[in-house]
């Protein structure tokens, strides 16, 4: 997140994925933008009041299906990937992928179209944090509330990790990879961005010093396949927990 190239820092998560790949509304909103814009090809914002941030969605697909107006659900489908030849608008092109972005407020507050500042911004000069864009995952975490990580510090941060999961994101499957230093209790639950528990994938055990590789089949803990979204992933080990999102695509 907000890596950086060429002296400009990089506003967004960049999803890729083949020409063609269904792109959803990550909650409940509406459309704010719904067109053209330079360097993305087509683009797609969706103002999210309740959560006080707006979603930004580029490099869509002009000549496909695409939601041009009105309120979306979380999950709804509002367009879908470009081909290389369409999906930077300019004479240029980028493999196909989503560039996902997230920022504080509405769209609307972030008038203008040529400066750092402008709605559309894709890479700033000015470090995004200091425009209003968010991390995804520090996103998730406000919204689920489970990032709580004022535990007493009985352990070293170092102790463990929890790695991004692999594909991301995924279809049918994907794997989680977590690391201990040393032998340790592990619980490992995944929640939608409403902080739901969705499905517990270990419950208090007892694993030793090792590399794990965790399998999520995209199920609830009834067997229902979830919804397309975005889910988090957490590890909580004696008190502490370290989050990750994931997108599920179908
Ligand atoms: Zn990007």
């Amino acid at each position: 997140m907000f890596s950086e190239d060429l002296g400009r820092y990089h506003a967004g998560e960049d999803v890729y994925d083949e020409a063609g790949t269904p792109v959803y509304a990550m909650a409940e909103g509406t459309i704010s933008y719904s067109g053209y814009a330079y360097g993305y090809g087509y683009l797609i914002t969706i103002d999210h009041p309740d959560l006080d941030v707006y979603s930004l969605y580029g490099h869509l697909s002009t000549r496909r299906w695409k939601k041009t107006e009105g309120t979306v659900n979380k999950g709804e489908l509002i367009a879908y990937l470009g081909d290389e030849d369409e999906n930077t608008g300019g004479n240029y092109t980028v493999p196909p992928h989503l560039h996902f972005g997230i920022r504080k407020g509405s769209r609307y507050d972030y008038p203008g179209d040529a400066s750092d500042n402008r709605f559309t911004a894709g890479w700033t000069y000015t470090h995004p944090a200091n425009l209003g864009w968010m991390d995804a995952t520090d996103f998730i975490n406000v919204m689920t509330d489970i990032s709580d990580i004022s535990e007493q510090p009985s352990l070293s941060p170092h102790t463990f990790e929890l790695l991004p999961n692999y594909p991301n994101p995924f279809n049918s499957k994907t794997t989680i990879k977590i690391i201990l230093n040393e032998p340790l209790t592990v619980n490992l639950n995944v929640y939608d961005v409403n902080g739901r528990l969705i499905r517990s994938l270990v419950v208090n055990e007892l694993w030793q010093t090792g590399i794990y590789l965790v399998e999520w089949d995209g199920r609830d803990k009834s067997g229902r396949l979830v919804a397309t979204g975005i889910y988090c992933y957490q590890l909580e080990i004696d008190g502490h927990r370290k989050t990750r999102s994931m997108i599920l695509l179908k």
